[in-house]
């Protein structure tokens, strides 16, 4: 069974892995979570990932500290039993059990689940030719209302996006804020070359810090390539030479045609492929020397 669930230290198969009913997390999405994944069978970025699981949590006021158990250890525990090649795993924190009503008061201690399942793989083909992407009209929830920043289980945000994107056979819908800016993906932030330049929205537009965002960020950078953080429109997007998704589990993807027409020309372009290239070297140097989980970033 490749799959295992790790509720509290318990390790179970999903089949039999249970939490309360009365969970915050399941009542109200009072939850937050994170997903990573291993390369050479190690958890990478994992240090980055707990510290944002951290930051969201303590945003809704989840006391992280009050968990019963040691996450990064329940995280490589979960991982050895299920010993997979590579892995996906979702970790997930929520304010725990507790009785009906808003207040928090006499809930918890907080629920942990690690769950660990083979690491979905994308096909060749997408990182060659580009997936599609569509501007849907769900906007992304407003700072003011839902931050983005905080990763919370709360996805109904995100869900009637990519249900609106599926509708339109499209791989990932793209959501504009409240202001019809460029905010992210459902599941993935977005970048876009414009004359040579490589251009991804400011967090301040509503959007999760990606931890691949931040990765490619940085490699473009070394990399000699001129970036920034900028305010975008949906045209910029429309128009850009190149654009490409980033997250976890998508790594770079490129993007082929947003709302039916190519971008560009309809294929993945040089800086793209550049970026690419320098992300996949980075996780080939990770998967060789095995080095420390969290040494990749800086
Ligand atoms: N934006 C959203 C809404 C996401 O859910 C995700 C990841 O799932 C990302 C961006 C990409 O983040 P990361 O690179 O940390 O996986």
């Amino acid at each position: 069974m490749p799959e295992r669930i790790n509720v509290n230290g318990i390790l179970s198969p999903p089949e039999t892995a249970t939490i309360s009913p009365i969970d915050r997390g399941f009542l109200y999405g009072d939850s937050v979570y994170e997903t990573l994944r291993t390369y050479g069978g190690r958890p990478f970025l994992l240090r980055e990932h707990l510290d944002r699981l951290r930051r969201s949590a303590t945003q809704l006021g989840i006391p992280y500290d009050l968990a019963t158990v040691e996450i990064d250890r329940e995280v490589e525990r979960t991982l050895s039993d299920a010993s997979l090649p590579e892995a996906a795993v979702r970790v997930v924190l929520s304010r725990g059990a507790g009785p009906i009503g808003y207040d928090p008061e006499g809930c918890g201690p907080p629920t942990v689940v690690v769950y660990v399942r083979p690491c979905p793989v994308i096909p060749e083909t997408w990182l060659r030719e580009g997936v599609d992407v569509a501007i849907v009209r769900v906007t992304r929830n407003a700072r003011s209302a839902l931050d983005p920043a905080i990763k919370s289980s709360n996805l109904l945000n995100n869900f009637l996006a990519w249900r609106e994107a599926h509708g339109l056979a499209a791989y990932e819908p793209i959501l504009l804020n409240d202001r019809e800016r460029l905010a992210e993906g459902a599941s993935s932030n977005l970048f876009l070359v414009r004359a040579n330049r490589l251009l991804t929205p400011p967090l301040s537009e509503g959007l999760l810090e990606g931890i691949t965002r931040g990765l490619v960020l940085d490699l473009a950078r070394s990399d000699g390539i001129e970036t920034s953080e900028e305010t975008l429109q949906a045209d910029d997007l429309r128009h850009a030479d190149e654009a490409f998704l980033t997250s976890t589990l998508k790594g770079v993807l490129p993007i082929r045609r947003c709302d039916g027409w190519p971008i560009r020309h309809g294929r993945p372009g040089p800086i793209t492929r550049r970026v690419l290239a320098s992300f996949e070297q980075r996780v080939q140097a990770v998967t060789k020397t095995g080095s420390a989980p969290g040494s990749i970033l800086r």
